[in-house]
C-alpha cells in the first residue's frame, strides 16, 4: 500500500520523536502502512571528527546556534528519501501557534519534513532559504523541537483516513468543526458506576442525547474558551442554546458573566 503521508524529521535527536510516535494510533497507523517516517540525525550529517552541528552566535552572546551545513546535507538526504520536495516545517517558539486548521492543512499534504532546533535555534540564513512554514506549540520554550515535531505529527496522522478506530471520533471532537471551533462535550464511561450519569444519557432518546451533548459542548466552550465562541459562526439552534446557557449562568450566579460572549 502506498503511504498517504511521508514524514521526515531533521533534528539532533530524531529518535526522541520516533519513540513517542511508536504507540497507540500513530504506531498502529505506521504498522498499517498509512504513513512512513524517517529521522535524519544532524550529527550523522556533520563533516568533522567531533560530529559538531553547532557554532557560536555571530557577534557573541550566550549559547550556540545550529549551523547550516549539517542541515543542508540532512535536507538533501531527506529530499532523496521523499522522492519529492517536502513541505519544510520548522518548529520554533517564534512561529505561528499550532491550530487544528493548520494540522488539517498539513495532513492533506503527502510529504512533510520537520526541522527541530536545539540550543539558541537554527541559523536564520538557513531558515530563510529552506523553510516553508514555522510552527510554535505555544508561548513557552522547550529545550528542543523533537517532541514538538512529534506533537504535530501525532495530530496530523490521526486525521488520515483509516487511522482512527472509529472515524466519527474525529468529527465531534474539540476544534473539529472549523466554523464553530467548539470544545468536545463531557465524556462519561458507561462502565463506571461510582456516581450517577446525567439522566439524558441513560434514557435511549437519541435526539435528547444529541441536544444534551451539543449544549454541554457549547457550555464548556462558553465557560472555558469564550474567545472561540466570539468568532464562531453559530447556527440558530446553537445560538439559542448559548442564550439558554447564559440565562442558566445568570440564574445560578445571580448575575451575568462579566465577560460573557453571548
Ligand atoms: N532561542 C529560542 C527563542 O528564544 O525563541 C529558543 C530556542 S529553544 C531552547 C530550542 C529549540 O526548541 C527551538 O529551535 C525549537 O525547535 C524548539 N522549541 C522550543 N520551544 C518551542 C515551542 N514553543 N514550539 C515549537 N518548538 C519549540
Amino acid at each position: 500500500m502506498q503511504p498517504r503521508l511521508r514524514v521526515s524529521l531533521l533534528a539532533p535527536f530524531p529518535d526522541l520523536a520516533a519513540q513517542a510516535l511508536d504507540y497507540g494510533v500513530t504506531g498502529r497507523a505506521l504498522g498499517n502502512g498509512l504513513w512512513r517516517w524517517r529521522g535524519f540525525g544532524l550529527h550523522d550529517h556533520a563533516d568533522d571528527p567531533r560530529r559538531s552541528i553547532d557554532a557560536r552566535p555571530a557577534a557573541g552572546g550566550p549559547g550556540m546556534v545550529l549551523a547550516a551545513a549539517p542541515l543542508d546535507r540532512a535536507l538533501a538526504a531527506a529530499r532523496h528519501w521523499h522522492g519529492a520536495a517536502p513541505h519544510v516545517v520548522l518548529l520554533s517558539p517564534d512561529g505561528a501557534p499550532l491550530t487544528q486548521a493548520r494540522v488539517r492543512e498539513f495532513s492533506d499534504r503527502r510529504d512533510l519534513a520537520f526541522v527541530a532546533g536545539r540550543y539558541e535555534g537554527v541559523d536564520q540564513r538557513w531558515v530563510d532559504a529552506n523553510v516553508d512554514a514555522i510552527v510554535s506549540l505555544g508561548d513557552y520554550v522547550l529545550s528542543g523541537g523533537e517532541l514538538a515535531a512529534a506533537v504535530v505529527v501525532d495530530a496530523c496522522v490521526r486525521l488520515l483516513p483509516g487511522a482512527l478506530g472509529d472515524a466519527d471520533s474525529a468529527l465531534s471532537e474539540s476544534f473539529a468543526d472549523a466554523q464553530t471551533a467548539r470544545l468536545d462535550w463531557p465524556q462519561y464511561a458507561l462502565a463506571d458506576a461510582s456516581a450517577p450519569l446525567p439522566p439524558e444519557l441513560t434514557q435511549g432518546d437519541h435526539a435528547a442525547v444529541h441536544r444534551w451533548r451539543l449544549k454541554e459542548a457549547l457550555r464548556r466552550t462558553w465557560c472555558r474558551r469564550p474567545d472561540l465562541l466570539a468568532r464562531a459562526a453559530l447556527s440558530s439552534v446553537e445560538r439559542s442554546l448559548v442564550d439558554e446557557i447564559a440565562l442558566e449562568f445568570k440564574a445560578s450566579h445571580g448575575q451575568p458573566r462579566s465577560d460573557a460572549a453571548g
